[in-house]
């Protein structure tokens, strides 16, 4: 169930959907997404589709982790990468797979000790972790993020973010405006933030605060 012949079915379909990039196919087809879910769902991990893992929140599906990549990848080949919303640690582990560096934060106490045992286990060591509120971006950051990712939706895009994205950076978020969620790409213009709309999607909420 957890074979390779399941995880190779999975890129056949993310191929299918329109998932191009040789990198992206590659290191999914390798990332044991398994790993990342309970127990109980692990049969169900190469199923293109999210799954629970707890405290109300979801793994994102396959589709969606593999687009995501693919739009901060499509001009070049960055160095870091910011994501909010660590969950399961998954997305993380895919990053982590293409990017020298990787910082991921997440606001459920419990969720981030257990991406970082797991992210431990699995050997990225090019990833780090924080529990904080992921609007503040990465605390006392000293430099600027050529990539931004976010995976939970946000109503504004945190000033934090625009202000920690480096001048040539890509930002790919879900955004709420209230009715609909939009995947957006926001990168830096003359006259500020120039934000590009993507695609419907639907995420869990950007949610205030730590837990
Ligand atoms: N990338 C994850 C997606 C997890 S769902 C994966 O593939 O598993 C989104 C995550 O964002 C949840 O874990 C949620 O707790 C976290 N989150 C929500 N609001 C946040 C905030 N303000 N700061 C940091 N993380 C947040």
């Amino acid at each position: 169930m957890t074979s390779q012949r399941t995880r190779d079915r999975l890129i056949t379909r993310l191929q299918q959907q329109g998932i191009h990039n040789e990198k992206v196919l590659e290191v999914m087809g390798r990332v044991p997404r398994h790993i990342f879910v309970d127990e109980a769902l692990a049969h169900r991990a190469y199923e293109d589709t999210a799954l629970p893992i707890g405290y109300g929140q979801t793994i994102s599906q396959p589709y969606i982790v593999a687009h995501m990549t693919q739009l901060l990848i499509q001009d070049g080949m960055p160095n870091s990468v910011l994501e909010i919303g660590t969950g399961c640690g998954y997305q993380t582990a895919v990053l982590a797979s293409i990017f020298p560096q990787v910082y991921s934060v997440e606001r459920i106490g419990a969720l981030h000790q257990q991406a970082k045992k797991r992210l431990n286990e699995l050997e990225y060591y090019n990833v780090q972790l924080r529990h904080t509120d992921g609007t503040g971006g990465w605390p006392n950051i000293i430099y600027r993020f050529d990539c931004i990712i976010m995976t939970a939706a946000c109503t504004e895009i945190p000033e934090a973010l625009i202000q920690q994205l480096g001048s040539d950076g890509v930002m790919i978020l879900p955004f709420d405006n209230g009715i609909d969620q939009t995947m957006v790409r926001v990168s830096h213009g003359a006259d500020g933030p120039v934000v590009e709309d993507l695609e419907k999607v639907v995420f869990v909420p950007l949610l205030p605060g730590l837990e």
